[in-house]
């Protein structure tokens, strides 16, 4: 019996599994770990050819069932855990980059990829089964419908390359909406580096608290309009027109405002 409270949405369909294990393309040196295994369905073939994959599975009636499937295989390893707050970096073996994989419950998988982007430094790659409107999401550029926060932060990070559609009769239970395969590449160097990402992630969360203002009026309280314009961005447009590039200029903008201010504290407190 599926659990919603878990997001579980088994895949059974034999062609569906075959086509997302030949996009994710599993090694036998590969470090590989699996979110939310569920009853082993990719578990099954990726183990097959890579026998010292680990999973990561929160739901404890599931763990019996997956030793029991998967006795033959001495190195597969069971994490009994939420991948919300799992580490991981303590997965790395050899000095290699995970390979992360999972048909991620949909109702955690916006947290989930942001505390996933937080460890891209140990990554190599990701594939994930995701609602369909969260893959449009992740590789939106401004403009679209779909930009918002969870783009931005995972282009930061990441190639995003959506691979494929899947309808809901590939699972059971039948979830109520399309799904999609999304690859996750991090990227060797950041193109567009901000010196300090929380203050990056402060100026996307606050601009697109206010999607529909102008950016003069979302991001009044840190900068202001003669900041923008001399940073060459127009002041009238909204977050959604605003290109990653652009916030990162603002938040560096909004960072030196910041140590400048601190620094002029501590000179008043001497
Ligand atoms: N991979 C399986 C498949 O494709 O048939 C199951 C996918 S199902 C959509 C999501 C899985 O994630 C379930 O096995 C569920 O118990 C597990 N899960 C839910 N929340 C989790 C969490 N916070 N951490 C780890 N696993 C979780």
């Amino acid at each position: 019996q599926a659990r919603k409270r878990f997001g579980q949405n088994f895949l059974h369909d034999p062609g569906v599994i075959e086509k997302i294990v030949r996009a994710i393309n599993p090694k036998p040196d590969d470090v590989m770990v699996e979110i939310g295994p569920g009853l082993g369905a990719l578990t099954e073939e990726i183990l097959s050819v890579n026998p010292a994959l680990q999973v990561v599975e929160l739901d404890r009636d599931l763990i019996p069932v997956l030793r029991t499937k998967f006795f033959n295989y001495p190195e597969f390893r069971i994490h009994e855990a939420d991948a919300l707050k799992f580490d991981f970096s303590q997965l790395v073996r050899d000095g290699k980059p995970l390979r992360i994989v999972g048909n991620l419950p949909y109702n955690i998988s916006t947290p989930l990829i942001f505390h996933l982007l937080e460890q891209a430094g140990v990554v190599q790659d990701m594939h994930f089964m995701l609602q369909k409107e969260v893959v449009q999401r992740l590789a939106a550029v401004s403009g679209d419908n779909h930009y918002g926060r969870l783009g931005i932060m995972a282009q930061y990070f990441c190639k995003v390359q959506p691979l494929f559609e899947v309808g809901p009769g590939a699972f059971r239970p039948a979830p109520k909406v399309d799904s999609a395969i999304v690859r996750l590449v991090p990227h060797d160097t950041l193109p567009h580096p901000a010196r300090d990402l929380s203050t990056l992630q402060a100026v996307v969360r606050t601009a697109f608290n206010a999607r529909r203002k102008t950016l003069r009026k979302a991001l009044a309280a840190m900068v202001t309009v003669d900041q923008l314009q001399s940073l060459g961005i127009n002041d009238g447009l909204r977050p959604e027109n605003l290109s990653l590039a652009d916030f990162v200029k603002i938040a560096d903008l909004v960072y030196d405002n910041k140590s400048s201010d601190s620094e002029a504290e501590e000179v008043s407190h001497d």
